[in-house]
């Protein structure tokens, strides 16, 4: 019998088989996502470099749906999958960082957020450390502008380097990314490949005791041995996710076997062998409740994607009208 995954991809014949990088069909996306949660992809194309990536955006036509993921850190993929190509960087065309001046750091996209604090505490590069607690790679962090400990994204890139959707390079200046918290309004179909960022030189024991002090305040108050999204909901103008969440009870809500963590209850884990619909309900049923307890409609950090199973759509606010 002929899957889903092999059906949509016979329709490039051979012309695929050029590619250097590896091409699955019906990807298990809850094997690449943190939460272990959520259904297939079409197919998964890990490009083996840039030229590599290049050269399947000129072959796949525009009609066909790409989607970009980094390590899976804060996405929640739906269970019914997700229809086209995924794209992931491989680690080995994509992953090195290196210190390429006093203050600045060249990352590729698949570079862990933690390899890039390292590279930066080598070379004495402050302002590095808040990278040591997120567990995305650099790709992410320059899309969802990740940020910690005081400091985000948009205040250490320079510029970021891209493939279009007709795989031709495009270099966006801090300013085009379009920051704004957790967000940049940068085209949602370009591929970062690598990014530019600047620090401040700083003495190395200093950069430790900041690394130190990001690692030991997560492993304190974040479940970060879970599978989890980190935090599910960006923070609220003028008050934190989680003390809503808290307000309205919803500390250690379940559903299935998803839950808000009782350790940081904007934190939603996955206990065991949670569906993402589980997940998004979850979700959704604690954006109701905190809707009728505090009237702030929460807006989701993490990305969800791909398509609902058949029968188990999850509505927004649960259908509340608002
Ligand atoms: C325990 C835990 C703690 C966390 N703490 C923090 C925190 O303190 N601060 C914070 O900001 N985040 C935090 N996060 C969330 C997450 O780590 C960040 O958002 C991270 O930047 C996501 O990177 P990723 O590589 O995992 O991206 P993914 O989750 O794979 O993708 C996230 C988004 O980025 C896009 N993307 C990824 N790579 C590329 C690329 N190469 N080109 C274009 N788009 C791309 C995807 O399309 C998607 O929209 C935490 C997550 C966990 C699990």
């Amino acid at each position: 019998m002929t899957t889903r995954g092999q059906e949509f991809l016979a329709q490039f014949g051979d012309s695929l088989s050029m590619l250097r990088g590896r091409v699955t069909p019906d990807a298990e996306m809850e094997k690449v996502t943190w939460f272990r949660a959520g259904g297939r992809a079409d197919a998964l194309f890990q490009p083996a470099d840039e030229a590599d990536l290049s050269a399947f955006l000129k072959i796949v036509p525009r009609s066909v749906p790409i989607t970009v993921v980094g390590i899976g850190s804060n996405l929640l993929v739906r269970d019914g999958g997700i229809r086209g190509f995924v794209v992931r960087l491989s680690a080995k065309g994509f992953g090195t960082a290196r210190a390429i001046s006093e203050t600045r750091i060249e990352a590729g996209a698949a570079t862990p957020d933690k390899h890039v604090s390292g590279v930066a505490y080598d070379a004495g590069i402050g302002g590095f450390h808040y990278f040591h607690g997120i567990p995305g790679g650099i790709g992410g962090a320059v899309r969802m502008n990740a940020g910690a400990n005081g400091t985000e994204t948009a205040e250490r890139l320079i510029e970021v380097r891209a493939l279009d959707r007709d795989g031709e390079v495009r270099t966006l200046s801090n300013a085009e990314m379009g920051y704004s918290y957790r967000h940049s309004s940068a085209p949602s179909d370009l591929i970062f490949v690598s990014a530019l960022l600047e620090g401040y030189t700083e003495e190395q024991k200093t950069i430790r005791a900041s690394m130190d002090a990001v690692r030991e305040h997560r492993e304190s108050v974040q479940p970060v041995r879970e599978k989890t999204g980190g935090s599910t909901f960006k923070n609220p103008e003028g008050t934190s996710a989680w003390k809503e969440i808290d307000k309205a009870g919803c500390r250690g809500l379940m559903i299935g076997a998803a839950q808000m963590s009782p350790m940081h209850c904007n934190f939603m884990i996955n206990t065991g062998s949670a569906s993402a619909h589980d997940l998004e309900l979850l979700g959704e049923t604690v954006r109701a409740r905190v809707l009728e307890n505090s009237g702030i409609k929460l807006e989701w950090e993490i990305k969800r994607l791909g398509e609902f199973r058949q029968h188990a759509q999850v509505q927004e606010f649960l259908g509340q009208l608002i």
